[in-house]
């Protein structure tokens, strides 16, 4: 991914927005890439703060490590969702060794 193509997510990052394939590029791009997490950092602090002012709770203004909170959630999630595709496939692999064995009893004995 591209830094034009990361800094466009920001936003959408930041209101959880991103598809798991977005996530995942994104997670990647910014992990590496010191500008894009400078600008990730500066956009989810402002967006933060307004939220907070809009609100009104004022209990946490470390933005720093809500954003590493906010990073290390949204890489769990994209490692569930992988692991929820691998699982959906075994699960319908699993379907069809069943349906093949039913039909190979039915049918052939
Ligand atoms: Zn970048």
């Amino acid at each position: 991914m591209k830094c034009v193509e990361a800094k466009r997510m920001v936003n959408r990052f930041v209101e959880k927005k991103l598809s798991y394939q977005e996530l995942e590029e994104f997670l990647q791009h910014v992990s590496q890439c010191e500008d894009c997490m400078d600008e990730l950092d500066i956009y989810y602090t402002m967006h933060k703060a307004f939220d907070m002012l809009d609100t009104g709770k004022h209990q946490n203004y470390d933005f720093r490590k809500m954003l590493d909170d906010e990073l290390h959630a949204a890489r769990r999630a994209v490692i569930m969702h992988r692991a929820s595709l691998v699982l959906r496939d075994i699960f319908v692999a699993g379907l069809a060794i069943l349906a093949l064995l039913g039909a190979y009893f039915l049918f052939i004995h």
